[in-house]
Formats: C-alpha cells, structure tokens, sequence
C-alpha cells in the first residue's frame, strides 16, 4: 500500500480586491493584485500581462506554487508606454 502525498495550496483573493506589499523594484510599498485583476485594470490579455512579466516590465511575486501577483505601480507604467507609443487604439 503506497500512500500519496499532496500538496495544496490555497488563497483566497476577493475579487477587485489589492493588497500592498513591500516591493523591490519599486522600493516602496505597493498593490498587488491578482493576473485576472491585472486584466480588468489594464485591458492587457492574459498572455500580453504574462509577456510582460516575463520580459521583466512588470513587478511581480510569485507564490511557491506558482501564482502571480502583479504591482500596479509597474502595470500603470507599462499602460502609459503602450499609450505613448500609440498601440492602444489601432484602428485595422
Ligand atoms: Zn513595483
């Protein structure tokens, strides 16, 4: 008889809730919220948001399990680059 260990992680975030922490990149205390509120804040896409932590633009922690938390401080920068460069509203 083998028995199998599991291994859960559970966090239950509110939804349009934040919570602030102390992030690195920014030196300061910041909010962070979840992949999907990142979405809904930005109108970035899932993929884009990922892209985007993956390239280093976006602060970021990640839990042991794997979930991403985003700071807002660096998605509103990344907003005001994407509007700067005029890629918010193409029209084709
Ligand atoms: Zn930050």
């Amino acid at each position: 008889m083998t028995t199998a260990a599991r291994r859960h992680e559970i966090y239950v975030v509110r939804r349009r809730q934040h919570f602030e922490l102390f992030c690195e990149q920014c030196a300061a205390v910041a909010k962070f919220v979840t992949i999907d509120d990142a979405v809904l804040f930005s109108g970035f896409a899932t993929r884009e948001i990922v892209g985007l932590v993956e390239a280093g633009k976006l602060h970021f922690l990640e839990t042991s399990g794997g979930h991403l938390f985003i700071c807002r401080k660096s998605l509103a920068a990344n907003q005001s680059a994407e509007l700067t460069e005029g890629n918010a509203f193409q029209t084709t």
